[in-house]
């Protein structure tokens, strides 16, 4: 049987109103011998750990307030606003990643910017560099505590208050060029004398100029773009566009490719750090952040993507292999390893997420076919239901939220309607039975829910335990009984724990229609 996710996702929704954050963050990862961080840490215990941390980040918090109290005493409201930016915002039902400057180096001062200023900005940088160094001697003790998915939160809280920090940024995968925070494949495109421009993607420097001119560089010849577009719609994918980690074809354009490019993008740099457990093993996670380890392997070559220019498109290229194709809104295909998107107004940057998801957990590493097939397919679903809810925010990139429209039809589902499988059956659903209930899209709900339980409950209690359960179920070596294993309790329990979870976060949000 073909193996497909055709994610009713669009048909999950309850019937409600709801009311209603350049950057890149963990590619991987290149460190360099000897790079003078994989010294002595006197080890914590984990109780020991989790004080230090609160601790540090409270110190942190008073010595920016005090900061920019004195900068308000003194009449800088802007140095004060700049200063109280900084602390990341604190909501347990969301995971805040920074978007990190590409620029290296802190914003610089205007020429005779007066003394007071010059010395709010020396102790302001201060504080941050030191925070940024504490932490990642956190991330560093946490992972040896085993508590991997702590010490990705606190690398990336060490990024946040420091986007400088050398050791980070060199085990994120950055190096500095020309002043600026770079990979090494961004590297070699600017040595090569290409540029990216967010219309075109990738392209020689010396053409930019004549693609925002309107034209197109055409078998060795500048032609108008109007005339290259005409020549490329009768091509099946007329055009090819490489990402550093994606390669996409579209019969739409050049720039909504490279849009969707972006977007991609995005979602890679986002998925390849929280999930790291996922396709990296406990030691090369070890020898990454000591410094130990001169490059951990970057997972899989570049995915496939098909972009339609509209619905149309999609349903006719995939209907003949994919029945009921046009009640999809997106698509990846395990079996040719590539994800299918349109453009138009039924489609939207959630289902993008979605499916994109879909392709990463599948394409990062060896995985096991029909993963889901018989138990467990829950997870496969509920991660995806998890990424979707992806958005900029005020610096920050954002995930989850108790009030995510999926969350909301979560508790709806759970606490009004008193819909509810346990966990213990729920788990035993294979891909066939989930894809035949008469509820599917109140199976969908319950997913995207227990995904954000397992996430943030108790601040992540169960946060490593869920990548070992996406290891597990993706590895084939699952059972219905894996997610209580990993996580150390029953499966009773975690159905209170969640129903607890999801009455805490219950709120003025839900309003019947
Ligand atoms: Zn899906």
């Amino acid at each position: 049987m073909n193996y497909t996710h055709r994610c009713m996702v669009k048909y999950s929704m309850p019937p409600l109103y709801c009311k209603w954050f350049s950057l890149r963050i963990l590619p991987l990862i290149i460190l360099v011998a000897g790079s003078g961080w994989g010294g002595f840490l006197p080890p914590l215990r984990a109780d020991e750990l989790l004080q230090t941390i609160e601790n540090v980040q409270a110190k942190y918090a008073a010595d920016l307030k005090q900061l920019a109290d004195d900068c308000r005493r003194k009449g800088l409201e802007d140095e004060a606003r700049k200063t109280r930016a900084v602390l990341e915002p604190r909501d347990p039902t969301r995971f805040f990643v920074p978007v990190l400057p590409q620029k290296a180096g802190p914003p610089a001062l205007p020429d005779g910017a007066p003394p007071a200023v010059v010395e709010w900005h020396q102790q302001f940088s201060r504080l941050r560099r030191e925070q940024g160094e504490a932490l990642f001697d956190l991330a560093r003790q946490a992972l040896r505590n085993r508590r991997a998915a702590l010490a990705i939160e606190l690398l990336l809280s060490a990024v946040a208050a420091d986007p400088d920090n050398e050791s980070v940024r060199r085990l994120l995968g950055y190096q500095k060029y020309q002043d600026r925070w770079r990979t090494p494949y961004e590297i070699r495109k600017l040595r090569a004398g290409l540029v990216w421009d967010d219309r075109f993607g990738w392209l020689p420097k010396t053409h930019l100029k004549h693609y925002e001119a309107g034209e197109r560089y055409r078998g060795g010849r500048w032609i108008p773009a109007e005339e290259d577009a005409r020549r490329r719609q009768k091509q099946q994918f007329g055009w090819e566009i490489d990402t550093e980690h994606y390669h996409i074809r579209t019969n739409h354009s050049l720039e909504a490719g490279v849009d969707l490019g972006v977007k991609l993008e995005r979602l890679y740099h986002l998925w390849q750090g929280i999930f790291l457990r996922f396709y990296a093993s406990e030691a090369e996670m070890l020898a990454w952040f000591d410094g130990r380890s001169h490059a951990l392997q970057s997972p899989g070559a570049r995915r496939q993507v098909v972009y339609f220019r509209d619905r149309a498109d999609y349903n006719r290229f995939l209907g003949p292999s994919v029945p009921g194709i046009e009640k999809s809104i997106g698509y990846y295909s395990q079996a040719v390893e590539t994800a299918f998107f349109f453009a138009g107004p039924d489609s939207d940057d959630r289902t993008l997420y979605h499916e994109a998801t879909h392709q990463l957990f599948h394409e990062s590493r060896p995985v096991a076919p029909n993963v889901g097939a018989r138990a467990n397919f829950w997870i496969v679903e509920g991660i995806a239901l998890y990424m979707e809810t992806l958005k900029i925010q005020d610096g920050f990139y954002v995930l989850g939220g108790a009030d995510d429209q999926r969350m909301i039809a979560a508790r709806y589902r759970l606490l009004h309607d008193n819909f509810y499988v346990p966990l213990a059956e729920f788990c035993g659903y294979g891909m066939l039975r989930w894809q035949h209930d008469p509820n599917v899209p109140k199976l969908y709900s319950q997913a995207a829910g227990l995904a954000q339980f397992l996430i943030h409950y108790d601040h992540g209690r169960y946060r490593d335990a869920l990548v070992a359960y996406l290891s597990t179920v993706y590895s084939g070596r699952d059972a219905p009984d894996t997610l209580s294993a990993l996580t150390g309790v029953s499966s009773e329990t975690l159905d209170a724990q969640y129903r607890e979870f999801m009455e805490k976060n219950d709120g003025p949000t839900v309003d019947e229609k």
